[in-house]
């Protein structure tokens, strides 16, 4: 089929582009369709969106032993991103959940929460409207004490 070597090293060279060529096209095409097990509803009887209006998300960061002071607001969901959390309710044994727990917290319940004294804390706090859709505004208080944050 060819005579000279460069001929012949010229057609391998060639049918090697085509080759990879093919192939990169076919597999950017596999991948980009979707999974065979997606569908266009992928619940299992019967599920509805709901509207999130007036949840409010925040995160705070403290460093070890820093707290808030005594507070009431709407209630509170706690999420423990980095660290340990350190909370107590009033009238409740001092409480403590570590990374990835959650605590949550009545509307209206009189509380405190922070880091323990030897870790940082960061925690995702969600707050909650009532069924009218209203916040209670926060209410500060006192300070938590170091023999009241201590006494476990
Ligand atoms: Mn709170």
């Amino acid at each position: 089929m060819c005579k000279r070597p460069s001929a012949c090293y010229s057609w391998s060279r060639f049918y090697l582009f085509v080759f990879a060529t093919i192939s990169v096209v076919w597999i950017g095409h596999t991948q980009a369709r979707p999974m065979a097990t997606a569908q266009e509803n992928p619940f299992t009887g019967t599920s509805f969106r709901m509207d999130s209006d007036g949840i409010r998300v925040s995160s705070r960061g403290f460093e070890a032993g820093a707290r808030t002071h005594w507070h009431t607001h709407s209630a509170q969901l706690l999420f423990v991103k980095e660290g340990r959390l350190r909370y107590q309710v009033q009238g409740q044994p001092v409480g403590e959940i570590g990374l990835h727990e959650t605590t949550y917290l009545p509307r209206g319940i009189r509380h405190w929460h922070g880091a323990v004294p030897n870790e940082t804390l960061t925690h995702v706090s969600v707050t909650f409207p009532n069924a009218d859709g209203d916040h209670l505004a926060i209410e500060w208080m006192e300070p938590v004490g170091d023999e009241q944050y201590t006494n476990r």
